[in-house]
């Protein structure tokens, strides 16, 4: 096998991407991973992942994944930080073109995730970095006495704005929905934050400011009546675009824009597997990502072994 010739690819360092390449690599696979220049995707900015097995307090994204890192270049993973561009099949497997050059793999796991979904309304492109934002433990700590807007209110807005209340003076919960429809345990927690209110049947029509965030404009949808709340800085949860679309000319996606795939993560491409986020019917759950990652290495490796796809 030459240099840039691997058994398994796996594009996307997300806890999917991370598991897969673990696995693969321990099954004795040549593996590589395109990922971005930090691997961990959304993990690494979460202050406490909750719910992960073997971390009842939670653990922080920036100790799991360095260590989900270590493990699967500890096993002989090779980690490249160049993102997968395109994607042909050949004879033998795919070509893969990225960042950095082109790569040869006999089976690739399409881990690439999912990127959090823009609101799309004026004032949200300009102010991105100055007010607007998708990071609550990166921007938190600078809202010490400041107003924060969440936008959004399932788990991901829920427990962000859990993440503000510690920092800002008042966090306020904007779902366009009637309800909440995060977990119940986050909803408990957020109604008994006395720094969050939440405010359902609100859309956000604009983010105000000249250089940075000053406010933003609602419409309440039972009156219709708009008006404008003073806010410092706006988090955006409002779901997820997966990012598929660099296999979309080779299977169809589905509705939603994932890679459908059976109960072994495999495609109708033969050697053509998905895992976490990107993939139909994920849960979304970092725990369940993980399992897809080390299910669909599993999956990889029988192929390679006896050939039989479907
Ligand atoms: C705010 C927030 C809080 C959350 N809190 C929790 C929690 O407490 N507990 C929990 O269990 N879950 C939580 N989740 C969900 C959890 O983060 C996800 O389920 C999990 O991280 C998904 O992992 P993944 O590897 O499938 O995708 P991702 O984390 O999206 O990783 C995909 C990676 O692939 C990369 N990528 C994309 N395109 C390419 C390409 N073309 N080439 C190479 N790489 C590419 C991306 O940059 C990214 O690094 C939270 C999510 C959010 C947004």
């Amino acid at each position: 096998m030459s240099n840039n010739e691997y058994e398994i690819i796996v594009a996307g360092g997300g806890i999917a991407g991370l598991t897969a390449a673990l696995t693969a690599a321990r099954l004795g696979r040549k593996t590589l991973i395109l990922s971005g220049a930090v691997p961990g995707g959304h993990l690494l900015s979460i202050e406490r992942i909750d719910g992960y097995p073997g971390f009842p307090e939670g653990i922080s994204g920036y100790e799991l994944c360095p260590m989900a890192q270590e493990a699967a270049m500890a096993e002989g993973v090779e980690f490249v930080p160049s993102e997968l561009i395109a994607v042909t099949r050949a004879e033998s497997g795919f070509t893969i073109q990225a960042e950095n050059g082109s790569y040869r793999a006999r089976s690739l796991i399409m881990a690439t995730g999912a990127s959090l979904k823009e609101l799309d309304v004026p004032g949200e492109t300009a102010l991105r970095g100055k007010g607007v934002s998708h990071c609550a433990s990166c921007d938190g700590p600078m809202l010490r006495g400041k107003t924060a807007v969440v936008v959004g209110g399932g788990d991901s807005a829920l427990q962000e704005s859990l993440t503000l209340a510690a920092h800002a003076a008042s966090v306020i919960v904007l779902q366009k929905d009637a309800q909440l429809t995060g977990q119940a345990v986050y909803q408990r927690q957020v109604g008994e934050q006395t720094r969050i209110s939440v405010r359902c049947g609100m859309q956000v029509e604009a983010i105000l400011g000249a250089q940075v965030v000053s406010g933003v404009r609602v419409r309440n949808l039972a009156t219709g009546e708009t008006s404008d709340l003073p806010a410092e800085a706006v988090f955006i949860y409002i779901g997820m675009t997966p990012n598929s679309g660099s296999v979309a000319k080779m299977i169809t996606l589905d509705e939603n824009g994932r890679i459908p795939v059976d109960a072994m993560l495999r495609t109708t491409v033969p050697g053509l597997l998905a895992a976490g986020l990107a993939r139909s019917g994920a849960a979304g759950r970092a725990v369940a990502s993980a399992g897809d990652g080390a299910a669909a290495a599993q999956a990889a490796d029988r192929f390679l072994r006896n050939g039989e796809w479907q």
